[in-house]
């Protein structure tokens, strides 16, 4: 049995998920939201017929703090946290990670995403791709799927697929959308992912932003994977045009309120859209994507003076 609970992230429903998984040996949570949500997710599960002691197994798609920031919370209660062999030093020392979370968050890192703290070693277990760990009767297997981060696995068990960020953000009856975050953005890799993701012919899409995909789930692949394209192509050609990202926020934001809007989305879908995926960040992703991946196609080439034709 598989539960969906909602975090309540800032008051707001169906934003961000806590998928969980009930096995032979203990619950198996597939993230575990921000550390700021932990009180609201663990007072779901009495409910449920749980404790917070039963969650034996947190699965982290990655690392950034909606997915993983509660990790040392269940951590500390005794669960073992598995992650991408990238994404394990962050839990052990965050030091780092809070740092540049800092840069992009500001004052607002508290009230997001609450304390973050180091998980000990041994509370955590390293997964490559293709490793697979035991929770009787199931059988859950990492994917290493970068594109939004290089260390993001999805995982896989029977005919059930837990997509992380690489699988599209779908709230409400909105479609997917791909949230493009600094500063491991790579579209070429995310194109790969989705393929893999593909393949696995999955029954059963669980996402983080925000739970079971209704409908078809190909259908739902090729649309996130048509705005993986055309939104890189968007910002390349806004970086030829010479904007820069003050004057890119702003109309990218529109773009894609546009967009949904044109799908049928009412202005609360908008915002929470831009809640789970906020469009400055996809700004500054997509100039360094550009930058660092394809600098040929976004810089005037240098004039050449034996050109006298
Ligand atoms: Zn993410």
């Amino acid at each position: 049995m598989i539960h969906v609970l909602d975090t309540r992230h800032l008051g707001r429903r169906g934003i961000i998920a806590v998928t969980l998984l009930e096995t032979d040996e203990g619950l198996v949570l597939f993230d575990t939201g921000p550390e700021s949500t932990f009180e609201t997710v663990v007072a779901q599960l009495p409910e449920r017929g749980f404790s917070v002691q039963d969650v034996r197994h947190v699965f982290l798609s990655h690392i950034h703090f909606d997915h993983a920031g509660a990790a040392w919370r269940f951590a500390e209660l005794g669960a073992t946290i598995y992650v991408h062999p990238r994404g394990a030093p962050h839990l052990i020392d965050p030091t780092k990670l809070v740092a540049s979370a800092t840069r992009l968050y500001g004052d607002k890192m508290k009230l997001l995403w609450g304390t973050i703290a180091a998980i000990a070693p041994e509370r955590v277990r390293v997964l490559q791709d293709n490793d697979v760990v035991r929770s009787a009767p199931f059988e859950i297997r990492a994917i290493a799927t970068p594109g939004h981060a290089g260390h993001h696995h999805v995982y896989h068990w029977n005919d059930n697929v837990f997509g992380g960020d690489v699988a599209g953000v779908r709230l409400g009856s909105g479609p997917p959308a791909p949230p493009l975050v600094p500063p491991e953005l790579d579209i070429e890799a995310w194109r790969e992912s989705i393929a893999k993701i593909r393949a696995l012919n999955p029954a059963k899409l669980y996402l983080p932003h925000f739970g079971l995909v209704a409908g078809d789930i190909t259908a739902h692949l090729n649309a996130l994977e048509e705005r993986v394209i055309r939104w890189s192509i968007w910002f390349r050609a806004r970086i030829r045009a010479g904007d820069d990202e003050q004057k890119m926020t702003p109309a990218f934001a529109d773009y894609v309120a546009d967009e949904l809007r044109a799908l049928g989305a009412t202005d609360s879908e908008v915002a929470d859209y831009e809640h789970a995926d906020p469009s400055f960040m996809a700004v500054s992703a997509s100039i360094r994507y550009w930058r660092k991946h394809h600098p040929e196609e976004v810089e005037l080439p240098a004039p050449t003076h034996s050109d006298t034709s």
